[in-house]
């Protein structure tokens, strides 16, 4: 079902009028209400009139991570605080938090976009959406909440942790839906089988599943264990929170994005230049209906591609690709660049081995050694013997070098050996020393 049909399947030309109306608008708001972004648009010498086409977007100047930081905690918003009803902040993975405000309009519509990312689920009024998101300063938890209860379902405020109280409410409520982070998904799906709970048995259809990066394997693992249809949501506090995109149930290949809201560009992350639809590079987001807190050309540092091409459902928003990694999680190991979801997709394609992996990145004299620790899969009759540990670290160590180009020690390790995540998984421990 589409939320919003008018709005979710207009026309492109239509589309992009509404757009470049917006985006005129935003363009003036922020220049004649937030300092940053006089300066910024002074320095680069474009005024807010200049905007006459979607094109001149890329006149206007980058806004950073480094830029919300100088700002903290309420620099850039564009409105008094009276006119503000609710603050979140990001989760803080990399560095110092940002904070991001909302007005009582923008919470409308960040609740009606997260009811379209239900609805593209292929949830309605009748269903339970079981929100192990965490509730909090951390956008995922309000965010799904407001969007469950705007589309009219019966939402469970679970939030995260708490896994086994979790399981009980998922056997006797009877919810058909979860959201949470995909490695959540698994470690509930790992402790409810250990606890004996049928986990392919509960009433779960669907489930909503993103916050952090995960692999088409990952996928695969988490319907079969829950006997469900796992899709992908995207969203960053910084543009929004949760809801930012979606993957459709129909087309079940990459994320709508919901331009009516936001502007889109993919930039080579070096050199900043705009790069052609279809190529990977950094996304790049730009706000066109948010009141308190508007983002001109945000860097999200999160790396994919974008595809125009017509989708199944009938929506005519661009879809992205699944989220290759950020571009600040990328390891540089001896000149290579590495991201954890490309070693992720090689392990997981062992039968032996489970997607729970951590990477430990170490110095050894001037050189810098990755050490890829993973779990054998509990279903594999084990421990393994010395030669099969040793065939499969072998296997993927050949794997790693022959596709990404680096020498990795990799080892196995025993099921549940490594942390479980509570919401978003860490997947890369850095021991080098911080100079
Ligand atoms: P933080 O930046 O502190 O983690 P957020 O909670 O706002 O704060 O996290 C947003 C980030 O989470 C995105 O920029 C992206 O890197 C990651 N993310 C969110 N959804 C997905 C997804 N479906 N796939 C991959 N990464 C995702
Ligand atoms: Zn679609």
């Amino acid at each position: 079902m589409i939320y919003n049909e008018e709005f979710e399947t207009l026309p492109r030309e239509v589309l992009e009028a509404l757009q470049l109306k917006r985006l005129q608008q935003v363009v003036q708001r922020v220049y004649h209400t937030v300092g940053h972004y006089r300066a910024a648009f002074d320095e680069a010498g474009v005024k807010p009139d200049d905007i006459k086409s979607l094109a001149d977007l890329a006149r206007l100047p980058f806004t950073t991570k480094q830029d919300l930081r100088d700002n903290y905690p309420f620099g850039l918003f564009a409105v008094p605080m009276s006119s503000v009803v609710r603050l979140h902040a990001s989760s803080g993975t990399t560095g110092r938090a940002t904070v991001v405000g909302y007005t009582k309009r923008d919470i409308d519509i960040w609740s009606e976009l997260m009811a379209r990312c239900f609805a593209a689920a292929g949830l309605n009024k009748n269903d339970i959406i079981h929100n192990a998101y965490g509730y909090g300063l951390f956008t995922g938890g309000l965010g799904a909440h407001y969007g469950a209860e705007r589309l009219g379902a019966s939402v469970i405020p679970m939030s995260g942790g708490n896994t086994k109280r979790q399981l009980m409410i998922l056997q006797d409520f009877g919810p058909t839906a979860i959201c949470c982070t995909p490695s959540y998904a698994l470690n509930l799906a790992e402790q409810g089988r250990a606890m004996g709970v049928d986990m392919r048995n509960l009433k779960l259809r669907v489930g909503i599943f993103g916050a952090e990066p995960w692999s088409d394997k990952m996928r695969d693992d988490i319907e079969s264990a829950l006997n469900i249809k796992a899709l992908n949501i995207y969203g960053l506090s910084e543009v929004m929170g949760p809801g930012v995109s979606m993957e459709c149930i129909e087309g079940l290949s990459g994320m709508h994005i919901f331009e009516d809201h936001f502007l889109t560009e993919i930039i080579d992350p070096e050199t900043g230049a705009v790069l052609p639809c279809g190529e990977k590079g950094e996304l790049v987001f730009t706000t066109i209906t948010k009141e308190a807190f508007p983002l001109i050309r945000f860097r999200s540092r999160d790396i994919t591609t974008l595809n125009i091409a017509p989708c199944r459902c009938g929506r005519t928003h661009v879809r992205m690709d699944r989220v290759m990694g950020r571009s600040d999680d990328m390891l540089i190991i001896r000149g290579v660049n590495v991201f954890p979801s490309q070693i992720e997709e090689i392990v997981v394609q062992q039968a032996s081995l489970s997607p729970h992996y951590v990477l430990e990145v170490h110095r050894e004299g001037h050189l810098d050694e990755l050490d890829v620790l993973v779990e054998r899969r509990p279903e594999i009759p084990g421990p393994l013997s010395i030669a099969a540990r040793s065939s499969v670290e072998h296997e993927v160590e050949r794997e790693i070098k022959g596709l990404i180009g680096i020498s990795t020690k990799v080892r196995v390790v025993e099921p549940g050996t490594l942390q479980r995540s509570q919401g978003k998984a860490v997947r890369v421990i850095d021991k080098r020393p911080k100079n």
